[in-house]
């Protein structure tokens, strides 16, 4: 069975050395104040890959000292535009010409398989460099007609320091989502990793020096929430904090921005995203593309279809053919060809992901594929699937984040809409039909930020991205990313004629 491959293999030797693992404070890299260090790990095993500097309250101080020069006297928010568009897309050039060392890092801190990393996440990091150093010198304000004899501008500025707190799901994407825009809009940057994954962030941001980047303006903190990320969200000197993660964690750094300086904080939180399968579909497609929908980095992803609809007419054989596509799915070494599926990202989720199936079990779902942990080390999971799934079982209700699908019947549009909306989150959807009302009517009705149709996981840069109700506030990529990172002034300016 491919499931069990991940137990008799040894692990491929990374092809890459780690050379990054101190902070990096104001264009240096250095050692956090405590001396402090933590492990990383390597989830295909648990052995350590590296012990990385771990920053706290102290180094957080530093980092936002430096990013407060860079910014209050500092060359970056002061050069042209057209400068800051290149430093950018010079950034892009050096990602590409370290796309396989880069790609390594990321699959070996994180558990991605090494085909999702080297031909999908580093590309799409150059895509967006290159999509935000485009924008760099196209930000600009408006004249309006305002009463009266004055002349009115309002000018777009940058909002200062910005704070940037990031998960371990996909810490080089979110680097380009939360740097990129900053970035591009003249500010200066303070990034807490997650204490899972910190190695790929210090190398890129080692690149982005080589690419010109001022010293001072991007900061790399690595470290745990409660003592760095806590800092930060905290910190006086901070004007803007931009977070990704779980709910809960959203709730504190909002609630430490509010009782600190009231920075703005924008969030991108959890999800129980639906996928719709209408009766018209074809049903082989449908099970393909929701089987991506939720297995897709090992489950590990915010807008995961975990909660996948089968209209009623089309669910004996859904279940049937979605079972064979659990079962064929390939897990092992996330470094070896053909790999779908690597391991989960440390002991902690990979003991939750089993809690949440013995859950399922015990709540009367019937477990048709997997169920169990694959191999005997690390942290791999079978392709685990659930099928007569009820809405109220704690499995199509928590964020389960790991390999697990549940299926649920439905008979009615105006159900499967009641349905799909009872739940606090509200990131994604996924609708698969042939019928454009049908489609139309998922896509208005879904309470929710993405809806993709006959498609999932399509993540352009020009698009935006973000949650309804608890999934999140405000929105990253696109043109909506840039308001993130402005301030708006007026300037009112009397004029002695108003005629001219
Ligand atoms: P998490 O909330 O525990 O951690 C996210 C980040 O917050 C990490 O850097 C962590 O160190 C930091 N953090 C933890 N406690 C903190 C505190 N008290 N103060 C400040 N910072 C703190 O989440 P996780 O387990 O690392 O990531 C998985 C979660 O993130 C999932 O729930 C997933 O849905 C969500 N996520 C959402 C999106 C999105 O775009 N909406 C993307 C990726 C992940």
């Amino acid at each position: 069975a491919p499931a069990a491959a991940a137990a008799t293999e040894e692990p491929i030797q990374p092809p890459v050395d780690v050379k990054y693992t101190k902070l990096l404070i104001n264009g240096n890299f250095v050692d956090a104040a405590s001396g402090k260090t933590f492990a990383t790990v390597d989830p295909r095993t648990g052995d350590v890959i590296a012990h990385v500097a771990e920053g706290d309250a102290e180094d957080v101080n530093r980092a936002v000292a430096a990013a407060r020069r860079a910014f209050d006297e500092g060359p970056w928010p002061r050069m042209t535009a057209y400068e800051r568009c290149r430093v950018l897309l010079r950034f892009a050039d050096l990602i590409e010409q370290h796309a396989d060392e880069i790609a390594a890092l990321e699959t070996w801190d994180g558990g991605k398989t090494l085909e999702q990393t080297t031909g999908t996440e580093v590309p799409m990091v150059a895509r967006y460099m290159r999509y935000y150093g485009g924008w760099a010198d196209k930000i600009h304000g408006l004249v309006v007609p305002a009463d009266g004899p004055h002349h009115v501008q309002v000018l777009h500025e940058p909002i200062g320091v910005a704070g940037q707190i990031i998960p371990w799901n996909f810490p080089l994407l979110m680097f380009a989502w939360k740097v990129g825009p900053a970035l591009a809009c003249g500010n200066a940057v303070v990034l807490k990793t997650a204490e899972q994954t910190p190695l790929s962030a210090l190398f890129v941001a080692s690149l982005l020096h080589e690419a010109g980047l001022p010293e001072g303006v991007l900061n790399v903190v690595s470290g745990f929430g409660p003592t760095a990320g806590a800092a930060l969200s905290s910190h006086m000197g901070v004007d803007k904090l931009a977070f990704t993660g779980s709910t809960g964690t959203g709730k504190i750094v909002l609630e430490l921005a509010a009782r600190s300086n009231l920075k703005p904080v924008t969030l991108e939180l959890g999800g129980k995203s639906p996928f719709i399968v209408m009766d018209d579909a074809d049903v082989d497609q449908a099970v393909e593309l929701a089987h991506r929908a939720l297995f897709f980095n090992q489950g590990q992803c915010c807008c995961a279809g975990s909660r996948t609809f089968v209209h009623e007419r089309v669910y004996d054989e859904f279940v049937e053919k979605a079972k064979a596509r659990a079962l064929q799915r390939v897990v092992g070494d996330p470094f070896r060809r053909g790999v779908e599926q690597g391991p989960q990202i440390d002991g902690e989720q990979f003991k939750k992901i089993l809690r949440y199936v013995k859950s399922g079990v015990d709540s009367g779902a019937t477990l048709v594929a997997g169920g169990d942990r694959a191999g005997s080390r690390g942290f791999y999971i079978q392709p685990t699937v659930f099928a007569d799934v009820e809405d109220e079982m704690k499995i199509a209700q928590d964020e389960i984040f790991g390999p697990v699908q549940s299926i649920l019947k439905f008979s009615t549009v105006e159900e499967v809409v009641l349905r799909a909306n009872a739940t606090p989150y509200g990131l994604a959807a996924g609708v698969f039909t042939q019928r454009l009302d049908a489609a139309n009517t998922l896509a208005r009705a879904l309470r929710v930020g993405t809806v993709w149709v006959n498609t999932y996981d399509v993540f352009d840069a020009a698009v935006p991205f973000g949650g309804y109700k608890m999934s999140g506030v405000g929105r990253e990529k696109g043109i909506y990313s840039l308001r993130n990172y402005l301030q708006t002034k007026a300037v009112v300016t009397p004029i002695k004629d108003a005629a001219w």
